[in-house]
């Protein structure tokens, strides 16, 4: 199995190269040479497999052959190992949880995965792998928790200091042993541009063995795409003739792109709502066709603060850079936080669910979506637990109605370890040489 990188289509790097090297010397992002329908063979028994299987299968197909069938069960079998059920709100709207994994969000999906296919891919190497990452809230608690304890590796987070919620920062922090965590006095973006200048650094690169686990790289992907064929065969159960369409709270655009590689994989799906918070480039971009990124907003839906989303590279790629491509697969929308605080507000008075703000954006742009296509069946993906977002949730629907799950309360007076750094990539130099 073959990738290139969207800068340049003539490059061709195996597996391993696109896993642990994540981004291609060119600044593009790396992609599968091809991603083709699954056979009837698949379609055949796709309702009647268990999750995992069901990952297993569109694995499988995805990597054609590139890893030992027995070898690539184990890893999705692994990985996968909680559920994402389908929560029907009512005949319009469901929710699809995507929060049953460890650390209560659906990065747990691309981390787990990647970790154990990292670990396979360098299983016969001499050097340590240091996996660097900049997360915006739940990417670096996931990554952690996915390789805590991994031999040979060691990972370190950067976060933006005050930019993530208290219990998201106690995943990042807490940890110890192989984790280390990077308090960055600046925004997500810059710590994502840290990353990058380490990256695009091609001798410390090499000297650090650095990899990265942000969502550019490919293995997180796939994974979440698994959902995608998981949500819509819960659908299909019923036999109606609507096809889902997919409403997804987007900060990075990697949750989308999964939907869109699980189209391309043949799933029927009838169209694709992206909804952000304020930080609504592609909104933007998909009305005007002008894509200007900026400095990212601090919002209550911390995960999407993103200026500068960095799979849009892959969404042009799949579209073949034509703007009336995407706009007629996906559309976009922006809300604010005060509609936001709102509509957690009506999901629980009119559904009695308890929402989290990520997916409550998704509901505004499921209920907008509604109005124009009122027998549309929408399925919303609740990408975290509520409860990771405490301090809104008890503002906005009282203190004490969200419940704490315990592996998430239990972090709470454990002690903080992170090293304090401004936002300038000499900073993660340093502490990597230290
Ligand atoms: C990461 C994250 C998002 C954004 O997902 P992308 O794949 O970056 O678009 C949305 N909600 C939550 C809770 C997240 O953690």
């Amino acid at each position: 199995m073959q990738f290139y990188s969207t800068n340049n289509p003539d490059l061709r790097v195996d597996l391993k190269e696109a896993v642990i090297r994540s981004l291609p010397a060119d600044n593009g992002l790396y992609m599968p040479v091809s991603i083709t329908p699954l056979p009837d063979t698949f379609w055949d028994k796709w309702q009647d497999l268990s999750f995992a299987d069901l990952g297993y299968e569109v694995a499988s197909h995805f990597f054609q052959g590139a890893i030992p069938e027995q070898d690539l069960k184990a890893i999705v079998h692994d990985a996968i190992n909680f559920d994402a059920p389908l929560v029907e709100l009512n005949e319009s709207i469901s929710i699809l949880e995507l929060f049953h994994g460890p650390t209560l969000a659906f990065k747990d999906f691309g981390a787990r995965f990647m970790a154990r296919l990292m670990a396979y891919l360098t299983k016969d190497d001499d050097q340590e792998l240091t996996v660097l990452v900049a997360t915006s809230g739940d990417t670096g608690g996931a990554v952690a928790s996915a390789f805590h304890n991994v031999e040979n590796t060691r990972v370190i987070i950067l976060y933006p200091k005050g930019g993530v919620s208290d219990l998201q920062e106690k995943q990042l922090v807490t940890l110890g042993g192989n984790i280390s965590a990077l308090e960055v006095e600046g925004t997500f973006d810059d710590c994502q541009r840290m990353v990058k200048a380490c990256f695009l650094d091609a001798d410390l690169a090499k000297k650090h063995n650095l990899t990265s686990a942000n969502s550019i790289n490919i293995s997180r992907l796939l994974p979440q795409s698994f959902y995608y064929f998981h949500a819509a065969r819960q659908l299909a159960k019923q036999q109606l003739d609507q096809l889902p369409t997919f409403v997804i709270p987007s900060g990075n655009f990697g949750n989308l792109t999964a939907g869109l590689i699980a189209q391309l994989m043949g799933l029927p799906i009838a169209n694709f709502v992206a909804a952000t918070n304020l930080n609504d480039v592609v909104p933007r971009y998909l009305a005007d066709g002008n894509y200007a990124p900026q400095p990212s907003i601090a919002t209550i839906s911390n995960a999407m603060d993103v200026g500068a989303p960095s799979n849009f590279a892959r969404m042009q790629n799949i579209f073949g850079d034509s703007w009336d491509a995407m706009r007629e697969n996906i559309s976009g929308l922006a809300f604010d936080d005060q509609e936001t605080r709102e509509a957690v507000k009506a999901v629980k008075e009119i559904h009695d669910y308890t929402i989290d703000p990520h997916g409550a954006v998704g509901y505004l742009a499921a209920q907008i979506w509604l109005e124009a296509m009122p027998e549309a069946r929408t399925i919303i993906l609740e990408t975290a637990h509520p409860s990771k977002f405490i301090d809104t949730m008890d503002e906005v629907l009282g203190k004490g109605t969200t419940e704490i799950p315990e592996r998430l309360a239990c972090l709470a007076d454990l002690e903080k370890v992170a090293k304090l750094v401004k936002p300038d990539p000499q900073e993660v130099v340093d502490f990597l040489s230290e």
